[in-house]
């Protein structure tokens, strides 16, 4: 049986609504596993949050079973990346209050000041 991520995910986060689609996003990758998105205040010309489908915390809350996932969300970011001709990027994760976090769900920045398409 598919699995149902729904049942996974909290019902207050904003951003497991994005991934169910009950809240509005500039979606510009997804998989199975993994979403991207363009940030909503974007700090760069290119600002995109790259989240698991799966609700996890933070970097904090992350547990064995999720290293694979961690993987591919780094080359998903590469991918991504690559569709739009970046030639550097950088990728940040904040973790914490005091690290800057702000959405309890984890997400990888990726910031670039071009060029890209
Ligand atoms: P953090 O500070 O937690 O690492 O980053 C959270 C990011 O999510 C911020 O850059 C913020 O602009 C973005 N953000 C917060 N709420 C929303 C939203 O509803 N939609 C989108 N697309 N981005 C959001
Ligand atoms: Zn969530």
């Amino acid at each position: 049986m598919k699995k149902n991520l729904k049942s996974k995910n909290m019902p207050n986060c904003v951003f497991c609504k994005i991934v169910n689609k009950e809240a509005p996003a500039e979606i510009v990758y997804e998989n199975g596993k993994i979403i991207a998105f363009k940030d909503i205040h974007p700090q760069a010309p290119i600002h995109l949050l790259i989240i698991p489908k799966k609700h996890i915390a933070s970097v904090d809350h992350l547990e064995l079973e999720d290293k694979e996932l961690m993987g591919e969300l780094i080359l998903a970011a590469q991918k991504i990346a690559r569709e739009k001709n970046l030639k550097g990027y950088k990728l940040q994760i904040n973790v914490g209050r005091p690290g800057g976090q702000v959405i309890d769900h984890l997400h990888l920045h990726l910031l670039a000041y071009g060029p890209g398409n």
